[in-house]
């Protein structure tokens, strides 16, 4: 498996937003989403065995880690690293477009946050909504919204495919208002969650490795 960083800081998105977590960036995407923030993980990075990750791991006090990237679901060896944790709260962000059913997640601490991309992203057409069968109630789905089009497509999708699993809408940092979000929201008396992305509200949006 090839690694971009580890490190410790709050979780700034998902269900478990304001943790203390490790986070796990891997290396390699097979998208290029238009709005991605984490270009520096399509190439840079070092091999690493599940068991140096999980060494790097257990030197950090907490005991939630994020695996990230990048998509991690491109990486051999994935699950033999995700047993290792079996004491850990281990979130697996995927980018929608690989079928998460080839990871049998067997722990219940264990679950995935699923991104769909919406239209703006210029990725959605290689959504796998097939995904959406194979989700628990403890898994999540995102929708990161670049604009309206965007909204009323996650609506859509959100009726023809959901069964299970917390929908969080989550706007494209500075590009739209709030506020108008979520007002949509509840006017449409939407059961999905708002969020921002805290560490881009912390630091520097641009800082890595926080
Ligand atoms: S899936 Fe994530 S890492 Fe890959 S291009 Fe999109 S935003 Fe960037």
């Amino acid at each position: 498996m090839k690694l971009n960083e580890i490190f410790l800081s709050i979780q700034g998105e998902s269900l478990s937003s304001g943790f203390p977590t490790i986070f796990v960036r891997f290396t390699g995407c097979n998208l290029r989403c238009s709005y991605c923030d984490t270009t520096y993980a399509y190439n840079e990075g070092k091999e690493m065995t599940p068991e140096d990750v999980f060494k790097e791991v257990c030197k950090y006090y907490c005991k939630r880690v994020c695996l990230t990237g990048g998509e991690p679901l491109l990486q051999n060896r994935l699950l033999q690293l995700i047993e290792l944790m079996e004491d850990y709260i281990v979130t697996i962000e995927t980018n929608g477009s690989i079928n998460i059913n080839n990871l049998q997640l067997k722990n219940k601490k264990h679950s995935f946050v699923l991104d769909i991309k919406a239209p703006s992203s210029k990725c959605s057409d290689q959504m796998l909504m097939e995904n959406f069968k194979f989700l628990e109630d403890k898994d999540e789905i995102k929708f990161v919204i670049g604009d309206r089009a965007d909204y009323e497509w996650s609506k859509q999708i959100i009726s023809s495919f959901h069964k299970k699993g917390t929908i969080t809408f989550s706007p494209v940092f500075r590009k739209l208002d709030y506020a108008k979000m979520v007002r949509w929201i509840l006017e449409d008396k939407l059961n999905v969650r708002f969020q921002l992305q805290l560490h881009k509200i912390i630091w520097d949006p641009h800082k890595t490795g926080v």
